[in-house]
């Protein structure tokens, strides 16, 4: 994930801005799960059974965002344990 920084821009779309294939594994499929990262939101998700999980943007930024960095390690673990509990 490497060169993937917050965005500052202002902008109206929901559209995808990123999408990531984590090393994170589909408990359910053992798919490759996926990070969506949207204007508002950030998602986890596995394509193969259409589970998704995710965070409004202001929530992650609050929890993971310091001046300097922000941690994407730490987010997509959260997510990923957030994952794990969402329903198909
Ligand atoms: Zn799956």
């Amino acid at each position: 994930m490497a060169g993937a920084r917050p965005r500052r821009r202002g902008g109206r779309a929901a559209l995808p801005v990123a999408e990531v294939v984590t090393t994170y594994r589909c408990p359910h499929c053992g798919g490759a799960l996926e990070l969506l990262e949207l204007r508002r939101e950030a998602c986890i998700a596995c394509w193969r059974c259409l589970r998704v999980a995710c965070v409004s943007a202001r929530k992650l930024r609050r929890l993971y965002m310091t001046r300097q960095r922000f941690d994407w390690r730490g987010m997509v673990l959260a997510m990923y344990r957030l994952y794990l509990t969402a329903r198909a």
